[in-house]
């Protein structure tokens, strides 16, 4: 079986006895949660999140780019989330690598220019993790009541330690 029949078969499965059909589109819990895609990472099961609890962003990083700005004013003032977790993670692949080590390889292995795109690296995750709760308290576009937390996620044992502000 490949991974992509298997993907599909857990799916049949999924839906087979899914009863979470008649859901409200606005997140019930008000709340929302910017982190990385690492696949370590189950935001549901690690933060006690149910389908139709929150709204999950996710990115390379976990980082408050431009489009998590974007996501999170739609999920204000649109869907009524009034609180996001910016969650950062120990060993995050962005603390490993640098512009210029992606570039040569996209060159390398794709002959792709890439040497204009900024793929957000970064050399301290604490800092990195401050700048993004930065970025939701300062954006013009979400109020000052909007509540945000900054956390690094422990990979090893699954614990969230808040990154003092
Ligand atoms: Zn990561």
């Amino acid at each position: 079986m490949t991974v992509r029949d298997e993907i599909l078969s857990a799916n049949e499965s999924y839906a087979s006895d899914f009863d979470k059909g008649a859901l409200p589109m606005p997140p019930g819990r008000r709340f929302a949660v910017v982190t990385c895609m690492d696949a370590r990472i189950d935001p549901a099961k690690a933060l006690g999140l149910e389908e139709g609890d929150a709204h999950v962003i996710r990115n390379a990083g976990g980082l408050v780019t431009d489009d998590a700005v974007r996501s999170l004013v739609i999920s204000h003032w649109l869907l009524g989330t009034q609180e996001a977790f910016v969650i950062g993670h120990a060993d995050c692949g962005m603390l490993t690598f640098t512009n210029d080590v992606l570039h040569e390889k996209l060159a390398g292995e794709a002959h792709a220019d890439a040497d204009g795109v900024d793929f957000l690296p970064f050399p301290d995750l604490e800092a990195s993790v401050r700048a993004s709760v930065r970025r939701i308290r300062e954006s013009p576009l979400l109020p000052e009541s909007f509540g945000v937390s900054g956390f690094v996620y422990d990979v090893t044992c699954g614990r969230l330690n808040e990154v003092a502000a």
